[in-house]
């Protein structure tokens, strides 16, 4: 905008009823809000491009689409920008992403994400699930020293399914007819180093064999392994052939040694439950993508948990 022309509207600013006073400041904070939103998304994208079509590394610069820098591959010519390919391509609003990030990290429901987003209800699930597609992958490569294991359950749930339930719908976040292991808990495996290296594996049953096949390619040979002595943990041990400190919690003993113990991954497993808890409810096919979330968001502490860090690491899975 030319000097005069900012000039005159700057002028016709203090004629506006306070109303229409507001309904500029809104548009000007979303507008920031937007390019707040950009800058992360493409923040560092520029050092590092290559076509997401073709893995060339020749590419030009080709205008901007909706705030966003499109690029044209001198390869296959085709055109992209830093979210192609990503589960938030041409996704809309950006501005309000960076709050669509708290919102999962606040494990807001869904009523209450319309509320905080000013959205409709289907782009809120939408967006939900978008975002919940991206951080799947942040999974510890590898396990070392004193590593804790300890299984959780979860109940099944086909929340938003219509068919094939298989029996009367319960009432979201009700409770299994049966306790402990059934067809309706799904086991997930959680493992822990000292370092604070996490992976979790939804298992399709909890027996030693399971257990064994998602945490063999991680566990260091030399690992120690911590667990509460359950007989399937105890057999996975064995097979894996590492080294054991069976917990028994039961007996009332908590700690062998001074330092062999599952406190960490407990403690991590009732933060994980409590965020879950959050969202009332969570089907049981999404299951792998809110760990995986939750794996991220317990990594980063303090000021690093906040929306831009969330939305950046979202975007550079
Ligand atoms: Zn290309």
């Amino acid at each position: 905008m030319r000097q005069r022309e900012l000039a005159v509207l700057m002028n016709g600013l203090s004629k506006l009823t306070r109303t229409q006073r507001q309904m500029v400041v809104a548009e000007l904070t979303a507008g920031e809000h937007k390019v707040a939103s950009i800058e992360v998304i493409e923040g560092g994208a520029s050092d590092h491009l290559c076509c997401p079509h073709c893995a060339a590394e020749r590419v030009i610069k080709y205008g901007s689409v909706d705030g966003l820098q499109r690029y044209k591959c001198q390869g296959c010519r085709k055109s992209f920008n830093a979210l192609t390919g990503t589960p938030l391509a041409r996704l809309r609003m950006k501005g309000k992403w960076l709050e669509q990030a708290a919102v999962l990290r606040d494990g807001l429901s869904l009523t209450k994400a319309m509320e905080r987003l000013n959205v409709s209800r289907p782009t809120a699930f939408r967006w939900r699930h978008r975002f919940l597609a991206l951080p799947k992958t942040v999974q510890a490569q590898a396990l070392t020293g004193i590593v804790e294991g300890d299984e959780t359950f979860f109940l099944r749930s086909s929340k938003g399914q219509r068919q094939g339930l298989g029996r009367t719908p319960r009432k979201r976040g009700g409770k299994a007819e049966k306790r402990g292991t059934s067809k309706e808990q799904v086991p997930v495996l959680v493992a822990r180093d000292r370092s604070g290296n996490t992976a979790d594996f939804i298992l399709d049953s909890d027996d030693a064999d399971h257990i064994v096949d998602a945490l063999k390619p991680i566990l260091a040979t030399d690992a120690i392994f911590c667990s509460d002595g359950s007989k399937a943990m105890a057999a996975a041990a064995r097979k894996m052939k590492v080294a054991h400190r069976p917990v028994n919690l039961s007996a009332g003993i908590r700690v062998i040694g001074g330092v062999y113990h599952v406190q960490n991954v407990n403690a991590y497993d009732s933060r994980l439950k409590d965020w879950l808890r959050r969202f009332k409810g969570v089907a049981t096919r999404y299951l792998d993508s809110y760990l995986g979330w939750h794996r991220a968001i317990d990594r980063m502490t303090g000021g690093s948990l906040n929306p831009a860090s969330l939305l950046a690491m979202a975007v550079r899975v």
